[in-house]
C-alpha cells in the first residue's frame, strides 16, 4: 500500500528486509525490494543453508531447554544450577545451554525448586524463613 502511493511520485523505493532469525543467530540474509515507476525488483543477499540458524545468541531459554531443566530439578531438587547445566550436555542437542545463559538457568532452577517444594509441603509456603516453619494459630489450638 505504502509502496504504491510513493512510487507514483517517480522516485525509486528501497525496502530492505532482514531474516527474522537474524537477531538470534546472526544470519546475514537480506532481501531488497526496489520499486520504480515501471518495474519492481527483488534482490537477495546471502543464501539460507541448514547451518544458517545454528548459532544461538538469544538470551532467553527455549521451550525444550526449560522443560529439560524442570525435569532435572524434579529428579533431584537439591542439585545446584551449575550441575543442572552440566547435566544438560548428556541430553539431546536441543536442550544444551551455552555458558552465557548460566544466570537464566540459575533463575529457572530456583523457580522450579520453589514450585516443587511448595507442592511437597502441602499448601504451607516454605520461604526459607524460620517463621514459615512455626505452627499456624489453628494448629496450635488443636495441640
Ligand atoms: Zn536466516
Amino acid at each position: 500500500m505504502m509502496l504504491a502511493e510513493i512510487s507514483v511520485q517517480g522516485a525509486p523505493i528501497y525496502l530492505v528486509l532482514k531474516c527474522p532469525m537474524g537477531f538470534r543467530s546472526g544470519c546475514p540474509c537480506k532481501w531488497q525490494v526496489t520499486t520504480e515507476r515501471t518495474k519492481t525488483q527483488l534482490d537477495r543477499y546471502g543464501i539460507h543453508t541448514e547451518t544458517s540458524h545454528q548459532a544461538e545468541n538469544s538470551k532467553f531459554l527455549t521451550v525444550p531447554q526449560k522443560s529439560a531443566i524442570k525435569n532435572l530439578v524434579r529428579g533431584n531438587p537439591l542439585m545446584p544450577p551449575s550441575t543442572v547445566r552440566r547435566n544438560l550436555k548428556n541430553m539431546d542437542s536441543s536442550s544444551h545451554v551455552s555458558p552465557h545463559m548460566t544466570p537464566s538457568v540459575r533463575r529457572l532452577v530456583v523457580h522450579a525448586r520453589n514450585d516443587l517444594l511448595a507442592t511437597f509441603l502441602d499448601d504451607v509456603e516454605m520461604d526459607g524463613s524460620f517463621g514459615s516453619m512455626e505452627l499456624r494459630p489453628s494448629e496450635v489450638a488443636q495441640n
